[in-house]
């Protein structure tokens, strides 16, 4: 599957998005290496800290399948149907992308039509790990 194809599924998850409070939705599409697809979006709450990313969605809801080996993350966020910024994972998302995903797994970020691919390593170069 294609980067492009990727985000155009990221896109379409912002629709279900539940952002009362910030009003940025946030859309990822995993794509896991038997070639499924699992989306996610923001699932903001009252009180913050229970708030859920859309690439921690995307990725327990395919950990919950029982998928373990994932390719690549597309991500954008939007608060007015726009994709002119890029949206970069937060610090727990990297966090938890490195439990799951190589150095070489690719995190697609869209700005406008443009289209950032960046390895995990970059994005997160020091991971917290079990020794
Ligand atoms: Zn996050």
């Amino acid at each position: 599957m294609s980067d492009n194809e990727l985000i155009e599924i990221a896109k379409k998850a912002c629709e279900n998005s539940y952002s009362p409070y910030s009003k940025f939705r946030v859309g990822a599409a995993l794509l896991c290496k038997d070639g499924s697809v699992f989306s996610g979006c923001n699932i903001e709450n009252a009180s913050f800290g229970a708030t859920n990313c859309a690439e921690r969605t995307a990725f327990f809801s395919a950990v919950a399948q029982g998928k373990r080996d994932f390719l690549k993350i597309a991500v954008v966020g939007t608060s007015d149907g726009r994709f002119n910024s890029v949206t970069p994972p937060c610090g727990i998302c990297r966090q938890v992308m490195s439990e799951f995903c190589g150095k070489d797994f690719r995190v697609i970020l869209a700005e406008n039509d443009n289209l950032i691919s960046l390895a995990l390593d970059e994005l997160f170069p020091f991971p917290f790990c079990d020794f």
